[in-house]
């Protein structure tokens, strides 16, 4: 009978039903088919009848699959939509993960990749309403002289010129260009001081030959109109990253007070109270020390065996109460390819911390949405470890003077305005894909980011931007390049008010 309603509601709702479907309908209710929206109900086919019913992300899964058909492969598809399964009564949702296993690599790949970034960029930059006039670089040719034009391109060369000028050479997929910005535009020249190798920007200026003389620079950025997303109750998300677990500089004295505290055990009043409405922990990468990272490392270790890291790891955050949704992604130190995409850590390493029943495993970077109900869209946190924040620090003469690795928001700002966690080649070691897997496509109400070790908040536009802190001492590498770590201080934002507090479980603090 039941069968009989659900087939003629879908028909209502212009879905074919295919017999294969109508036969493994027979455990689902007619109210669970009316809880998916019109988008989930355009999956079909063997895989529905285990997946109805659940809150998966049906996109997602048709999306990968459609990729594993194309690359072929069955594996990583089936264990998604296992993982997916145990998560079902969650209110964590996996938007974006990285799962596939990569294939052998060709110099076509990175051109493709290229390719695939500057059509996501130029689409990104063709949205903003400033840009008039926008020509290709081919077309430049048959411009008159002193004719206002607009380019998108990618940025191949940055030099200073004898007089003091910005030469800032350009190419997209029709040619290559010369892009003059002039001392005397303070404004225009201060941020163009900023542009990196190759990011895609949009130039306007005036023609000239084989060179524009720009008059703005634009970038994709965030718009103004992001909204700030809050909810009615009072909820809390603690951010961590860098734990380092398996160092000899790893703090387990701090760890245990901040698992003490989560679990209610110290503070004072107010303290526990926050405690004891925090639902989410996001854990942005190194989570143990690894083995091998770098020479000499050995002497450095007090549990020298990859598996027994992460073993203790699961230990530790075990004691994370279990109504906490634990988020974790990878980060250089943990056991596999620091190209990114990161895949989720690996099981044959990380098998304990699977097993834990309130982990979710994500790649690095990844989007994850969290809270969302009936009337609320949930929050949209963006987790990139930060591989590529060196790279930024040593090279943006605004990053740096303002204080380089202290200054974390800085470079999240530096990332959201272009839009991409790693606009430069070079700035990470890159898989290429059939995307460009860094490419901010959605903006995040959350970004946040572990790797330099200090934890810092801000906001930019309506993004909240947090970086984690570390659970490990001053190393003596760290010494050495001059960095100044602060360790165990775990970021904590108030879903109600969006405001962040930094809470502090050192030693001495
Ligand atoms: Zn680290
Ligand atoms: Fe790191």
């Amino acid at each position: 009978m039941e069968k009989k309603e659900i087939v003629s509601y879908l028909m209502e709702k212009d879905v074919l039903v295919s017999p294969e479907l109508l036969e493994k309908l027979e455990n689902v209710s007619l109210d669970q088919i009316k809880n998916l929206s019109d988008e989930e109900l355009l999956v079909y086919g063997k895989d529905a009848e285990q997946l109805i019913g659940q809150n998966l992300e049906w996109k997602e899964i048709d999306k990968s699959k459609s990729i594993l058909e194309k690359e072929g492969g069955e594996k990583d598809y089936t264990s998604y939509v296992q993982k997916k399964e145990v998560k079902s009564n969650s209110q964590v949702n996996v938007k974006f993960s990285y799962n596939l296993e990569p294939k052998k690599r060709k110099l076509k790949d990175f051109v493709d990749l290229f390719n695939a970034r500057y059509a996501s960029m130029e689409k990104l930059l063709s949205k903003r309403m400033e840009i008039s006039n926008l020509t290709s670089i081919s077309r430049l040719k048959n411009k008159k002289d002193r004719d206002n034009v607009s380019l998108i391109a990618m940025v191949s060369e940055k030099r200073t010129t004898k007089n003091g000028n910005l030469m800032i050479v350009v190419e997209d997929p029709t040619g290559t260009t010369n892009v003059l910005v002039n001392k005397n535009k303070p404004e225009l020249f201060n941020e163009a001081k900023d542009i990196v190798l190759d990011e895609v920007i949009a130039v306007n200026g005036v023609s000239g030959d084989n060179i524009i003389f720009a008059n703005t620079v634009l970038w994709p950025e965030v718009p103004l109109t992001k909204e700030l997303k809050k909810i009615d109750e009072e909820v809390y998300a603690v951010f961590l990253s860098d734990l380092h677990i398996g160092s000899t500089n790893f703090l387990p004295k701090d760890f245990d007070k901040f698992l003490s505290w989560m679990n209610g055990e110290v503070g004072n009043d107010t303290q526990k109270a926050v405690a004891s409405k925090i639902k989410y922990a996001f854990i942005v990468g190194d989570l143990v020390d690894g083995c091998g990272i770098y020479p000499g490392q050995d002497e450095e270790l007090s549990i020298k065996d990859i598996n027994e890291q992460y073993n203790e790891c699961a230990r530790l955050l075990k004691k994370i109460p279990g109504h906490v949704e634990i988020i974790v992604c990878p980060g250089n130190h943990d056991a596999m390819r620091i190209a990114e995409p990161q895949p989720p850590l690996y099981k044959d390493f990380a098998g304990q911390l699977y097993d834990l029943p309130n982990v979710t495993m994500v790649s690095n970077p990844a989007m994850i949405n969290i809270h969302a109900s009936e009337n609320f869209s949930g929050f949209d946190v963006l987790m990139y470890h930060g591989y590529s924040f060196d790279y930024f620090v040593a090279n943006v003469d605004s990053i740096r003077n303002k204080g380089g690795y202290d200054r974390g928001d800085l470079i999240m700002k530096f990332l959201l305005k272009r839009r991409h966690l790693a606009p430069t080649h070079t700035s990470t070691l890159y898989l290429p894909q059939n995307e460009d897997a860094l490419v901010i496509n959605d903006i995040p109400d959350i970004f946040v980011t572990g790797h330099i070790h200090k934890s810092i908040a801000a906001n930019y536009r309506n993004v909240t931007l947090i970086s984690g802190s570390c659970w490990q001492s001053k190393t003596d590498f760290q010494e050495k390049v001059g960095h100044n770590p602060e360790p165990s201080r775990v970021p904590i934002v108030n879903l109600k008010t969006r405001k962040v507090k930094i809470l502090r479980f050192g030693g001495n603090e």
